[in-house]
């Protein structure tokens, strides 16, 4: 195959409050390097967290975007051959360091020493990107592109996230995913369903409460009109869901999220405020009541490989929508806006 000289990418200019993301044909190829691989993209899923690249909330790369599916076309010094023509996923994690206590356990996904698409190297929102040829997802044949690139960063979390409710939470319990209806919480309500669990929903309007009784939730409360806090206890004996998973990254879920969960229940955190914002609970209660708070960033291999499995035998289904690459920019201001239900994945161009 030969890779041409210059390609389409989405590039953000300006990145900070009056930040844009513009589509230019005019950008250089980057040559894979030690143990990289270059991927001509095929699809590309965009998260909520790209919306940080382009309003320049953090220092990332000008390219966001990490849901990246497509194939292998080269390969730098020392990368696998085998990898060469595979399909392939690229996920926010582009590298850990393999040497610390987490990476030897697994849990490469909270290396402190790791690299991640979009924001140490540029991200998907190209047609052709540089990977770490040894953090690569292969992608199962009978999986689609469109239906495995939201997998990679959204299913993944929520598989992540999700398992952070155990050991405490067991199956027939009742969680609470606040943000069911976004891009990460409706395939959090499918995974959360399939391990067990009895899922009650948290987001806002019709579209997205029949998308996450679609996905399984046992029941759906409507932030906007009604009394989320009271529904929850309506729903739960009283007492608060077992385990809640906040999904929003807004401060205004988190405030309200932290009153939702049982004494000795566990309040797992996966969205992502401003990094300004602190989490809204006293140690007192956190003490008193007995609470387990845990993060959540992506997810492990395992995680990934057992996702995609269950994607190929249909029991994984996110919602999504396609479109042109040069809908991008658009996609972006929407997602800044909370305002997609599911993911919307875009097409790179051929
Ligand atoms: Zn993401
Ligand atoms: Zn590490």
């Amino acid at each position: 195959m030969s890779i041409p000289s210059t390609q389409t990418v989405a590039w953000i200019e300006n990145p900070g409050q009056s930040g844009k993301l513009i589509i230019r044909s005019d950008a250089s190829i980057q040559e894979p390097s030690e143990n990289e691989v270059l991927v001509k993209l095929q699809h590309s899923g965009i998260c909520h967290s790209d919306c940080h690249n382009v309003y320049g909330q953090g220092k990332y790369t000008e390219i966001p975007g990490h849901e990246g599916v497509g194939e292998v076309v080269k390969l730098g010094p020392g990368a696998k051959e085998e990898l060469m023509g595979k399909r392939v996923g690229i996920k926010w994690l582009y590298s850990s360091c393999k040497e610390c206590s987490g990476c030897k356990k697994g849990n490469i996904n909270n290396c402190a020493k790791q690299s991640n698409t979009g924001r140490t190297t540029l991200g998907t929102l190209q047609q052709y990107v540089v990977a770490h040829g040894d953090f690569v997802t292969l992608i199962p044949d009978g999986v689609k592109s469109e239906v495995a690139a939201p997998l990679l960063c959204a299913g993944l979390s929520l598989a992540g996230g999700v398992s952070k409710l155990q050991p405490e939470v067991q199956p027939g319990d009742y969680v609470v995913i606040v943000g069911a209806g976004g891009g990460l919480g409706h395939i959090g309500v499918q995974i959360a369903t399939i391990k067990g669990y009895k899922v009650i929903a948290i987001d806002g309007g019709a579209e997205k409460e029949k998308l996450a009784k679609e996905m399984g939730a046992a029941a759906f409360i409507d932030f906007t009109k009604q009394d989320v806090v009271q529904a929850v206890k309506d729903l739960t004996d009283g007492e608060g869901a077992h385990g809640v998973i906040c999904v929003a990254g807004s401060e205004r879920a988190y405030e309200q999220a932290t009153e939702l969960v049982r004494n000795n229940g566990v309040f797992v955190c996966v969205g992502l405020p401003p990094s300004t914002y602190m989490f809204p609970m006293s140690p007192i209660h956190i003490a008193n009541r007995g609470l387990v708070i845990r993060g959540s960033s992506t997810g492990t291999a395992e995680q990934m490989d057992e996702l995609l499995q269950l994607a190929k035998e249909g029991k994984i289904t996110p919602k999504i929508e396609v479109f042109d690459f040069e809908e991008s920019p658009k996609i972006i201001q929407e997602l800044n806006k909370y305002e997609v239900t599911g993911r919307k994945v875009v097409r790179a161009p051929a």
